[in-house]
């Protein structure tokens, strides 16, 4: 779902009516996360700020995995650690990463499927597209209101010739991935059924070449110089 511009009210109604205990944050800047962890934390569910977790600066509940992957020992490390009874208060599991590996994910569902009460899981990622299936439609999703993406998305150009200059590097290259995607949310909503096959064709590609850029077997500009390709292709 979509997380309103006041966020902190947002989840005050969110939290009156649900339990959910894993949550998936797409493009986030941190601030839905942070917020999101307070409201967890609060005996409440409501980020009270009068109960002994609101008022404690550091909530030692929490642990961190940050890294470009999520590998299958973080994923069982998790999956042991959410079983053990909690020390102090609710367990948070937060995730922030760009690719969790294919047995990874199946660890974390696993994982998300027996809830331990108290026990949350934030994971925050750029995109839900290498995301399993099984594992998404156990995830709450929040996401923030895309008005300013699709401004961005409108100025948006993927051509050969920038292509070097706008991917220099991995972390470049993401935020060209985040780009195309949105460009594509927006493409979608106005698409004209002549061009829906070569639109579906642009997309697949689209996908085939995320898969291998985070497989990492090219480089990202070569990538993106085949994308650039198949988008002139549709246009
Ligand atoms: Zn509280």
């Amino acid at each position: 779902m979509i997380v309103a511009r006041d966020i902190d009210k947002f989840f005050k109604n969110f939290f009156r009516s649900s339990m959910a205990q894993a949550f998936l944050l797409v493009g986030d800047d941190g601030e839905t996360e942070n917020l999101l962890i307070r409201y967890l934390a609060c005996d409440n569910k409501n980020f009270c700020k009068k109960c002994l977790q609101c008022q404690s600066e550091s909530f030692l509940g929490i642990r961190f995995y940050e890294g470009e992957s999520l590998k299958i020992e973080d994923a069982r490390e998790i999956q042991f650690a959410a079983s053990q009874s909690a020390l102090y208060g609710p367990k948070i599991f937060r995730i922030k990463t760009v690719y969790i590996a294919a047995d990874a994910q199946a660890t974390l569902l696993k994982t998300i499927e027996e809830p331990y009460p108290e026990t949350y899981f934030i994971i925050s990622l750029v995109s839900e597209a290498s995301l399993s299936a099984p594992l998404l439609s156990r995830l709450t999703i929040f996401k923030k209101s895309r008005r300013d993406e699709v401004v961005g998305a409108s100025k948006f150009k993927l051509n050969l010739e920038n292509i070097s200059s706008i991917a220099q590097n991995r972390e470049e290259a993401e935020e060209v991935f985040r780009e195309i995607e949105a460009w594509m949310e927006s493409r979608i909503r106005v698409i004209h059924p002549e061009s829906a096959i070569s639109f579906s064709g642009f997309v697949e590609d689209y996908f085939e070449i995320k898969k291998r850029f985070f497989e990492k077997t090219y480089p990202p500009k070569m990538l993106l110089e085949h994308l650039a390709v198949s988008k002139y292709y549709f246009e």
